[in-house]
């Protein structure tokens, strides 16, 4: 089907009238938002069916991605851009008098991640469905996302995120498709034909309701699907009134507690709160995952000898770790399969891809809430383990303490990572660094048993959000200098390098950013009412809070700068604007000081006139892929400056260098891969090496004190916490980071890189001044940014762990 501009004018016409009852002229913005919404849809809704068809007939492989997690970000231009009519469209609206970029600010950003983790599974989508690999996600569709932040009084205060008050135009609700999963209750087991056979009885059901999202591919017609379960209550609620014998407020109750598991989003990368609800969450989302696939398998026809063929699922972290029990029991307990070969068909289909380890985010559950809530899936878990620790056992048979380590279920805790390696037929890392700590250190134990399982498979992004969506002007340039072939094969970029000392795509570059600046700090001035001089240096740092991401390390050394400008007023430096983005999760009570630290210095600097045209701080809310896109493309350096050893990857990295950003960082996650891409010349790194770091926790040997006493900056800047400097900040938010960095000895090392950080930042000042190498770091920078697409890492996946074909462009 061709779309010209003429029929999406039409077509949108029509469904004006259709759907509002309204002529395009009186139509308000929302109602073409809508509209056009649908129209989309419309369009894709062919290529959904035929992907799916053509993939029934041919019986192709899928692959199914569970992530208790999706950070989509909006959908209206990245439809348009992967159906290949972007630009007819914007000229249609424009003919008709719409903006397209004001009716996307009309799109609510489905916030249904906290950050890298659930980026990563959006761009795994978008890139699978670009490189026609057969492969939807399965996650839950919660009713809240991630909370919506705003600073009061500097602040963090959590507004409920309602993102489907207007409806949700993308998704289709399929109940025909819905699934019951069974919690609690009790197992019973019969003889049948002299075999045991397990029933479930008493349980409580829930209805899960597929809400299916299309995931267009990028110019290729294939469409593949996101799969996100709603959590009901089956039946009618009459049937439920009877059950209840009319007794309203028990009826509503039920239907509450039944729909709180897909209520909300929880808003913590690294811990769980919550418990019951998060397990119930992790259960509810697999079970029908792994349901749906199974009902579907069976249409094919095929022996379940042959499941593994045709199906690989894979687990982004441990939260859907269920996968693995809840296929057992489908195929021993509804289908009448043995444990043996049950176990071999589940073990090849799975693979795990591990994002931490801090070990506090390593999950366990306690043993009495699965089996008190899952009692069939505890059972199944038991007997995997019973068996592995009888290997164990005879591997090791005098190292109790090693099988308790490995054990699945030790010490009344189920280990999830445990339970996903041994489940699995891959486990794999997401940057070089974080694969080799997982087998020598983290890991070792099980490398040392499954050495073939390990794999390494770097992070990515996706270049046609992160570069053609957010960047038009650096899009357009690229085209116009090396050709398109790099929107398919994104590692062409690497043509540019030839131009990074033409003279006239260097300046085409600098005006670029120069604009992207501009557009930033018309945004800034708007939000936040500060006014930016965009020819100052834009150093961002912007990432979810975490203490191991040193937020901290960065606002103390803008501290320090303004105690080194004060002291002598004609320090000779390029003018800076440091810009922070973070959300902080509502618990984190450390993570919480530091946004209110950063905000209190920023009211302080900001309005202290002896420092005025030389620094600026601007800490924007609600940090957001919408927000994100706008940011990036305006940054000049790009802060990765985790503690080495603890950013298993990072991909905020990969999209600021695509963007032209110079990366200051520390040796940790995929900085390594982004240096060796560039040399060494075009990054500027600083600070301890993840082994440094190890061999610290491991042999001690580091006291923040002493270098708190010996380095008299060090010294002021951290008592300028406690001792009323900053105006802002109260005696208990600046003794809490205190105490974090001296009484409790600095977890991750902010002292100890200081002073190489400050190094490292004047290395950036000095070399912003010189404007023509500035300009070639950049380049080099985009030009080896097509290693980091997540084409590439889909690629490697589909290959390496998967086995699943991928399909011609065309
Ligand atoms: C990319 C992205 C992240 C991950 O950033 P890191 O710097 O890798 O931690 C988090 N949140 C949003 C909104 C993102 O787009």
């Amino acid at each position: 089907m061709i779309i010209t501009k003429e029929k999406i004018k039409n077509d949108l016409k029509d469904k004006l009238i259709n759907h509002y009852a309204v002529d395009i002229n009186e139509a308000t913005n929302f109602q073409v938002y809508f509209s056009l919404g649908n129209l989309i849809r419309d369009y894709a809704s062919r290529g959904w069916i035929y992907t799916n068809n053509s993939y029934v007939k041919y019986k192709e492989k899928q692959v199914y991605y569970f992530s208790i997690e999706f950070l989509m970000g909006k959908m209206l231009k990245a439809n348009l851009l992967n159906i290949g009519i972007l630009k007819e469209c914007k000229e249609a609206l424009s003919e008709l008098e719409f903006d397209i970029d004001d009716l996307e600010k009309l799109e609510p950003e489905p916030g249904l991640g906290n950050g890298g983790l659930g980026r990563l599974a959006a761009c795994f989508l978008d890139s699978m469905a670009s490189l026609a690999i057969p492969g939807h996600g399965c996650g839950i569709r919660y009713r809240y996302g991630l909370f919506e932040q705003r600073f009061i009084d500097g602040h963090q205060m959590e507004v409920p995120e309602n993102w489907l008050k207007e409806g949700n135009v993308w998704e289709i609700r399929k109940p025909d498709k819905a699934v019951i999963v069974k919690f609690r209750g009790k197992i019973d087991w019969i003889k049948e034909d002299g075999e045991l056979k397990f029933v479930h009885k008493n349980y409580e059901p829930v209805l899960a309701v597929p809400y299916d999202t299309p995931i267009v591919g990028y110019e290729n017609s294939t469409v593949n699907n996101l799969r996100l379960f709603s959590a009901e209550i089956p039946g009618s609620e009459y049937d439920l009134a009877s059950a209840c014998h009319g007794d309203y407020k028990k009826i509503l109750d039920y239907k509450y507690s039944v729909e709180a598991i897909s209520q909300v989003l929880y808003p913590d990368d690294s811990s769980d709160e919550g418990k019951i609800l998060r397990l119930k969450q992790e259960y509810f989302m697999v079970s029908a995952g792994i349901q749906s696939i199974v009902r579907k398998f069976k249409k094919l026809g095929l022996p379940f000898s042959e499941f593994s063929e045709k199906i690989a699922i894979h687990i982004n972290d441990t939260h859907p770790a269920f996968c693995i029990p809840e296929l057992m029991r489908i195929l021993i307990d509804e289908e009448n399969i043995s444990w043996d070969k049950a176990w071999e068909i589940t073990k090849s289909s799975i693979s795990y891809t591990n994002h931490t380890i801090l070990s506090e985010a390593l999950e366990v559950w306690p043993s009495h809430m699965v089996s008190e809530l899952l009692p069939r899936i505890y059972m199944i878990i038991e007997e995997i383990n019973r068996r592995f620790c009888n290997v164990l056992m005879r591997l090791y048979p005098h190292n109790q303490e090693k099988i308790n380590k490995m054990a699945i279920i030790a010490d009344s805790k189920v280990k999830m990572a445990n339970l996903s390696i041994v489940g699995s037929q891959s486990v794999n890392g997401v940057a070089k660094l974080h694969s080799e700590i997982l087998k020598n250190k983290e890991l070792k134990d099980f490398y040392e048993l499954y050495p073939e399982k390990f794999n390494n498979k770097t992070n990515g992004i996706t270049h046609r959000r992160w570069l053609m969506l957010a960047n038009e002007g650096l899009t357009n340039l690229i085209d116009d200098t090396i050709g398109t072939v790099w929107k398919r094969v994104p590692t062409d970029l690497i043509r540019l390098r030839e131009y990074r000392n033409n003279p006239a795509f260097c300046e085409e570059i600098r005006k670029i950013k120069r604009g992207n600046k501009e557009k930033l700090a018309k945004i800034i001035l708007d939000k936040n009412n500060i006014k930016l001089d965009p020819s100052s240096i834009f150093d961002v740092q912007v990432k979810r809070l975490h203490a191991y991401k040193r937020q901290l390390m960065n606002g103390l050394q803008i501290l320090d700068l303004y105690h080194s400008i004060l002291e002598n007023p004609n320090l000779d430096i390029q003018p800076r604007t440091f810009i922070f983005g973070a959300k902080a999760a509502p618990s984190y009570y450390l993570a919480k000081n530091i946004i209110k630290f950063i905000n209190s210095i920023a009211d302080m600097i900001n309005s202290d006139p002896r420092v005025k045209g030389m620094i600026k701080i601007v800490f924007m809310e609600n940090y957001s892929v919408t927000l994100a896109q706008s940011i990036i493309p305006g940054a000049d350096v790009s802060q990765q400056i985790s503690t080495a050893s603890k950013e298993a990857s990072g991909t905020g990295n990969m999209k600021f260098m695509m963007n032209g950003a110079i990366t200051l960082a520390t040796l940790d996650g995929a900085n390594i891969e982004i240096l060796n891409e560039v040399g060494d010349e075009n990054i500027v790194i600083f600070g301890l090496t993840s082994k440094e770091v190890l061999d610290y926790y491991e042999h001690g040997g580091y006291s923040s004190r002493e270098i708190y006493h010996r380095n008299h900056r060090i010294k002021r800047v951290v008592d300028d916490l406690i001792n009323g400097f900053i105006p802002k900040l109260s005696q208990d938010e600046g003794m809490d980071i205190y105490n974090h960095l001296i009484t409790y000895n600095d977890e991750y090392f902010v002292l100890k890189d200081f002073e190489a950080y400050i190094k490292a930042q004047e290395k950036i000042d000095m070399l912003y001044k010189d404007k023509d190498k500035w300009t070639e770091m950049a380049i080099i920078n985009i030009a080896s940014s097509g290693q980091f697409t997540s084409d590439k890492t889909i690629t490697s996946y589909a290959n390496g762990i998967w086995n699943a074909r991928m399909g011609e462009h065309f």
